[in-house]
């Protein structure tokens, strides 16, 4: 054979694999079929290796592993949060063309339900949050699905997942919640009543600030479906993403625990401080949540919000002097971080907007990560003090 043929050819020996620990990567955008009959098999069972975007082995694996931290029948992985939950929108949102969703939400969300659905052609019901709790079946009639967020990005309220899913069977309506902030180890919003829970993979899940990507776990049923869309809006997630999310997964539930530990000692530094306005933070009782909190929540996680006394400029001081925290418009990862939501996650909202739901110019967002407690404390005290005296 032509050494060029060679080349081109390459390989296509499958390696004996053995029994690997953690996850082989395969990059293969396509697979050699047997023949046209195997691929016809293959399309009809729905099982078996095509194309990349219909499936690939490595992302599959980490399905399977996000389906078992739920408690699913099964998940699907994308290529970021807004892929997931856009992809999920627009799968349920059938003959009605109606949906539902929780009025404060992250802002990229808010972008999706308040402006790109509706160009669609869809009617999108916003219904506030403390609405939810109380809300009448009648409400949902005729909705496609409903979509709620707890805890809420940045201001850690949350939704009472068993009554919203009540209301939702009563009025046959699939409840759909992004977990993002609370994680499977925090959370199980399917055990709660959930149809579908969706998550934001780049922030706890993958957890270490490099993989971009977004889950939904569900039943078999659905979420077949959702991949049958997926593959149309080409949303997939990539096999070496689909490793980092694997390995950072592993580590899920030790992350989780220690930023819980970290985030409540701050949270109720920040309480005792007359520097500090009100303090957001699910674990604290004084949370307007409190209740909830103990029915549906393990722990109050890594994120806490508050507004700094002084307002907006003194917030700016605040969020410019830290230096420990990293100034970064993500969260969930390693490292500590923060923000000022009015003018990063949610700037695309209108000013009253922002008012309205909570989103402050004062109020200043904290992704606590695995430093030791007592060095973010210290970071924290020096820039209140300099934020203050300035
Ligand atoms: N949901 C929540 C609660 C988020 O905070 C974010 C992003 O910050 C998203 C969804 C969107 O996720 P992604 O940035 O991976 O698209």
């Amino acid at each position: 054979m032509d050494r060029r043929t060679r080349c081109a050819q390459g390989s296509r020996r499958a390696p004996d694999l053995g029994r690997p620990l953690s996850p082989v990567i395969v990059p293969a955008v396509a697979f050699e079929l047997d023949d046209q009959a195997a691929a016809d098999r293959i399309f009809a069972e729905g099982r078996g290796w095509v194309y990349a975007r219909y499936a690939n082995p490595t992302v599959s694996g980490t399905e399977r592993f996000l389906a078992e931290l739920e408690g699913a029948e099964d998940a699907a992985l994308f290529a970021s949060g807004m892929s997931a939950i856009s992809t999920v929108m627009l799968t349920l949102s059938g003959s009605g063309r109606r949906v539902a969703a929780q009025r404060e939400l992250y802002g990229g969300t808010v972008d999706l339900v308040a402006r790109v659905l509706p160009a669609l052609g869809l009617e999108v019901e916003r219904i506030p949050r403390d609405e939810l709790a109380a809300i009448k079946p009648e409400r949902l009639a005729g909705c496609d699905l409903l979509l709620v967020e707890t805890p809420v990005n940045p201001t850690l309220r949350l939704v009472d997942l068993r009554s919203v899913a009540t209301a939702a069977r009563a009025a046959g309506v699939p409840l759909v919640v992004d977990g993002t902030f609370a994680t499977p180890i925090l959370q199980q919003p399917l055990e709660h009543g959930a149809d579908l829970v969706v998550h934001s993979a780049t922030k706890y899940l993958g957890g270490h600030g490099d993989v971009v990507g977004g889950a939904v776990a569900g039943c078999r049923a659905t979420i077949e479906r959702i991949r049958v869309q997926r593959r149309a809006l080409g949303g997939v997630m990539g096999p070496f993403d689909a490793f980092l999310l694997h390995r950072g997964m592993r580590t899920l539930a030790l992350r989780m625990e220690a930023c819980s530990r970290t985030a409540a000692a701050l949270a109720r530094a920040l309480a005792d401080d007359p520097r500090v306005g009100r303090v957001n933070y699910p674990g604290l009782p004084s949370h307007p949540d409190a209740g909830v909190f103990a029915r549906q929540m393990e722990a109050g996680g890594g994120m806490l919000s508050f507004t700094v006394a002084g307002g907006p400029q003194a917030a700016e001081r605040f969020h410019d002097r830290l230096r420990l925290f990293a100034r970064a418009g993500t969260l969930g990862g390693v490292e500590s971080l923060v923000s000022l939501p009015a003018r990063m996650s949610h700037r695309s909202l209108t000013e009253d907007e922002r008012v309205r739901d909570g989103v402050t110019g004062d109020l200043v967002r904290l992704s606590v990560g695995l430093e030791s407690a007592d060095d973010l404390l210290a970071d924290l005290e020096q820039a209140l003090a300099a934020s203050a005296g300035a």
